[in-house]
């Protein structure tokens, strides 16, 4: 039941800081479905959010571009990787 009402009180109260880094890890990991619920019901509100989120997708398909594009080395590959996670 305590653990119910957690994740309820973390869906319910997810602040931007919180809610921008579950976006960010969206893209590295497969988020919790607590987690998953928490970035949706703040996102419903919250306009910064949604457009952050477009934002990230948006390096993120980027990025997948980039890895198949023949005339990158692997080495510029890692280094662009390196740059957009640390922009997260
Ligand atoms: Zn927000």
């Amino acid at each position: 039941m305590v653990r119910y009402l957690k994740a309820g009180l973390f869906i319910l109260s997810g602040t931007c800081e919180q809610v921008s880094r579950l976006i960010s890890d969206e893209c590295d990991r497969p988020l919790t479905s607590e987690e998953r619920w928490a970035s949706r019901v703040h996102r419903l509100n919250c306009k910064q959010c949604r457009r952050f989120r477009v934002q990230v997708r948006f390096l993120e398909s980027m990025l997948g571009r980039q890895r198949f594009a023949p005339g990158l080395t692997p080495q510029a590959r890692d280094r662009i990787s390196r740059s957009i996670r640390k922009l997260k």
